[in-house]
């Protein structure tokens, strides 16, 4: 039996997740899965409900399942409260709790979708990749860091700064992916003036040797970022640090065009996963039926893929989703110029379990 927390969270986070949910009752039934769903409050709803952004006892199931789905936090009625207490803060503690250390970030171009890109169809056409980013370490996190006023000047300084144990575990992250998908990875630094980034470059080398099947590349972060709106079809599996991959991730996501439509994982030493879609809350359409639930039914494939170990279960929700698509439905978000009909949430849901039922 495996456990899986759900954690539905604020604004529309309640009603996407309920149909991700179902999708992944009904795939692990067609498997032969029991799946065991827990129920915890995080963000706004926590503060409300029990004074905190995140309960202990919620982080403590959390570590029991290892294996957290998550919907969104915040919204305006929290925004005035002092930072240390706001929403996002149980979003923050739950990811150092479980010490997530990769963000795994796939930007995929559904072909029912092309259109909806900034870019011209056919630099769109066959996107499909990974972008792992080390979460927990590099310049956001290294010491010394701060401000000072020296001689009457105002000065401010961060530190970049990664060990060869986390830059291995993180390396190993983005092979291991690679071998389930296209056997590439391309590691982005700036070794041309960084020593951190030249010991990523030793250690993501040294790490190649033990997968030969995998090919690998060093890209400079600038260059990458020209490839990735020039010729973003190249790449498959890209690996960096906190930094350029919290920027480099956000480029690859938006040119595949629609925020309701990017998952992503956050994953741990052992398999323990945090599952959530990249959107936010969003306050302005909550709780009338209108939020497009794919991002976090794509996110639950990915649960499937990571902490399930159930990759054919993951991949039969994936083309569910392609055929919803390639049948023209769409939720009101995915509707360009405001031509067609729009599912809600919850009828979008249905047509994703019909797709899978009809597999
Ligand atoms: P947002 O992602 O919530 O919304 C941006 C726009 O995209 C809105 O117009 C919204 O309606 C639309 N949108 C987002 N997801 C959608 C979906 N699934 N279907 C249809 N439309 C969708 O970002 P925001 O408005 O900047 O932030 C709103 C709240 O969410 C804030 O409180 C912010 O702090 C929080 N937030 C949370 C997370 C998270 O929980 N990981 C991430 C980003 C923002």
């Amino acid at each position: 039996m495996d456990r899986i927390l759900v954690l539905p969270g604020d604004g529309i986070g309640p009603e996407v997740t309920r149909e991700a949910r179902r999708v992944l009752e009904a795939v692990a039934e067609r498997h032969g899965r029991k799946l065991a769903f827990e129920e915890g409050l995080i963000g706004g709803a926590s503060i409300d409900a029990a004074g905190t952004p995140l309960a202990d006892d919620v982080v403590e199931l959390a570590r029991e399942c290892g294996a957290v789905l998550l919907g969104a936090v915040g919204g305006p009625r929290w925004d005035d409260m002092p930072v240390d207490t706001r929403p996002e803060k149980g979003l923050l503690r739950i990811r150092k709790e479980l010490g997530l250390f990769a963000n795994l970030r796939p930007a995929t171009v559904f072909p029912a979708l092309s259109g909806a890109s900034s870019l011209r169809p056919e630099v769109v056409e066959g996107i499909d990749m990974l972008v792992v980013r080390e979460l927990t370490g590099g310049i956001y996190f290294g010491e010394p860091r701060g401000r000072a006023l020296v001689e009457g000047v105002r000065e401010a300084r961060n530190t970049m700064v990664y060990d060869e144990v986390e830059v291995r575990r993180i390396g190993r992250v983005a092979f291991e992916a690679a071998r389930g998908r296209r056997r590439h990875v391309t590691h982005v630094h700036k070794a041309n003036v960084l020593e951190v980034s030249q010991l990523w470059m030793e250690v993501v080398d040294e790490l190649a040797g033990d997968y030969p099947d995998v090919e690998l590349h060093h890209q400079l972060v600038d260059s990458c970022a020209m490839l990735l709106v020039r010729e973003p079809a190249r790449f498959d599996v890209i690996v960096t640090g906190n930094l350029f991959g919290d920027i480099l991730s956000d480029e690859a996501a938006m040119i595949t065009g629609s925020l309701g439509m990017l998952p992503s994982a956050s994953l741990g030493e052992g398999g323990v996963g945090l599952y959530e879609p990249v959107h936010g809350s969003a306050p302005d359409i909550a709780g009338q039926d209108l939020a497009n639930p794919l991002a976090t039914i794509l996110s639950a494939a990915m649960l499937l893929e990571h902490s399930l170990a159930a990759p054919e279960a993951a991949a039969e929700v994936r083309d569910a989703v392609s055929r919803v698509l390639s049948d023209g439905h769409r939720t009101a978000d995915l509707i360009l110029g405001g031509d067609g009909e729009a599912l809600g949430c919850r009828q979008m849901g249905d047509r994703v379990l019909e797709a899978l039922a009809a597999s």
